[in-house]
């Protein structure tokens, strides 16, 4: 990550979509690569992290990276004695808004993600993981029912743009969403066979 000199909060930046078209386009070829699986798989976990932080008011200090909530109410100092950096709720909102950072009602999508991706060891398993959290939705309130799809919050780009960028991935992987999946599945079982020592 970048370090920043002049001491602001930074969150976890959106991708650029074509980082995922690509993935999506060697995957559809039978290319497995793993440096771009993973780069891809890290970028959007870092930004579930940061939603999940945003979520709870919390902030990465700029200066010592030590997490910490800030108040509502006056001014907020990093728990770490050495450092001395601080802030207040109206400059932490403020950080916010040019990272797009609020994490909307899709908690669950990016908790489930963020607690999930450590674990997952082969290719295929942060592909899936990753289909997943792509072509998540937003949860409504009211109806608890998808409502639209949480794309603009991952990717650059506008809304509209993004969700034909998403339907074209589905284009890409040929078959329909669940055959894909089950192939998927497929594919890890051998994964873990041939991995397996014993
Ligand atoms: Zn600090």
């Amino acid at each position: 990550m970048e370090q920043n000199s002049d001491s602001q909060i930074s969150w976890a930046p959106r991708l650029p979509f074509s980082l995922v078209r690509r993935l999506y386009k060697s995957f559809s070829i039978g290319i497995y690569d793993d440096e771009l699986c993973d780069d891809v798989g890290i970028r959007l976990y870092l930004r579930c992290e940061t939603f999940m932080r945003v979520w709870e008011n919390k902030v990465a200090c700029p200066v010592c990276r030590t997490v910490f909530k800030v108040e509502r109410e006056g001014t907020s100092l990093c728990p770490n004695e050495k450092c001395g950096w601080s802030t207040d709720f109206n400059r932490y909102w403020a950080s916010i808004r040019p990272f797009y950072a609020w994490p909307g009602r899709a908690m669950a999508a990016w908790e489930e993600y963020y607690e999930k991706y450590p674990t997952k060891k082969t290719f295929h398993e942060k592909m899936i993981l990753i289909d997943q959290l792509i072509h998540s939705f937003h949860i409504d309130e009211k109806t608890n029912l998808p409502v639209k799809t949480v794309g603009s919050k991952l990717f650059e780009g506008k809304r509209k743009v993004i969700v034909q960028m998403l339907d074209e991935l589905s284009g890409v992987e040929g078959s329909n969403k669940e055959q894909w999946r089950e192939e998927m599945l497929l594919t890890i079982d051998k994964d873990l066979m041939e991995n397996d020592p014993n």
